[in-house]
């Protein structure tokens, strides 16, 4: 798998179709395997968190979720051309889950937004097999864990926003014996409909980050990075 580096961090240079066929062959090899999406914020968070870089490193397939990326990878020379967003990847999966016959797990989001998404992923996708559901804001981790162990599936979608869920995740894989493990962010949020997300056009053109700062103006913060990443980016690429 042909992977770019942006200052430390892996990204895969695939798109939609090709990681969907690389969780195929997660779920054939059933050895346990995690899916982490890659954006500027997270990069830039990486740059002072070795512990973070490693494990966003140890991640199976790092996909190219934010524009920024793109943008690097354009700046750098690179393949990467279109975005595979957390969110469109999860829709996507449970699309193939449904008709492969993969059983989905999905762990996360505040008391009831997890069914709520559920119920319209099932909608969607007719057959979808969804074994277990529980909210993130558990006390019991034992409990959460001997659950998913019980219901025993082929996915395990986590929304705990990053990097917590990556945290989780990576600290429980071994013991969960699931093949794919995906952190998910606030993906359940929208899906069920609590949050919106930005319209189609806007998405195609690379500006879902302008919308959620229209939405969400406290998260100006986050976005700031866009600019300071991509120009460590150029510096890394010509200066050295
Ligand atoms: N969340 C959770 N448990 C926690 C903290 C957060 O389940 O202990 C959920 C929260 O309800 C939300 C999601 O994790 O659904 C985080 O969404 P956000 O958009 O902040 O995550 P990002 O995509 O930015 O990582």
């Amino acid at each position: 798998m042909i992977k770019e580096n942006y200052l430390g961090v892996d990204v895969c240079a695939l798109n939609m179709e090709e990681v969907l066929d690389e969780v195929d062959n997660i779920i054939l090899q059933k050895k346990p395997s995690f899916i982490v999406a890659i954006n500027p914020e997270k990069i830039m968070k990486a740059q002072k968190d070795e512990n973070l870089r490693n494990l966003l490193n140890s991640a199976s397939i790092q996909i190219p979720d934010g524009v920024g990326v793109v943008i690097a990878s354009i700046l750098n020379g690179g393949r990467i051309r279109s975005r595979v967003t957390g969110i469109d990847l999860m829709i996507n999966i449970c699309e193939r889950a449904s008709k492969k016959g993969y059983k989905v797990y999905i762990l996360g989001a505040k008391p009831g937004v997890a069914e709520k998404a559920a119920k319209v992923l099932k909608n969607k996708f007719l057959g979808l097999n969804i074994v277990g559901i529980k909210d993130g804001y558990f006390k019991d981790e034992e409990e959460v864990i001997n659950d998913i162990k019980e219901k025993s599936p082929d996915i395990l979608f986590v929304a705990m926003g990053s990097p917590k869920q990556e945290y989780w995740i990576t600290r429980n894989m071994e013991k969960l014996n699931v093949p794919l493990l995906m952190g998910i962010g606030g993906s359940l949020d929208v899906i069920s409909g609590n949050i919106k997300r930005a319209p189609k056009l806007m998405r195609n053109l690379g500006l879902e980050w302008l919308y959620r700062l229209i939405k969400e103006p406290w998260r100006y913060k986050r976005m700031a990075v866009l600019p300071v990443f991509l120009c460590k980016v150029l510096k890394e690429r010509f200066v050295r």
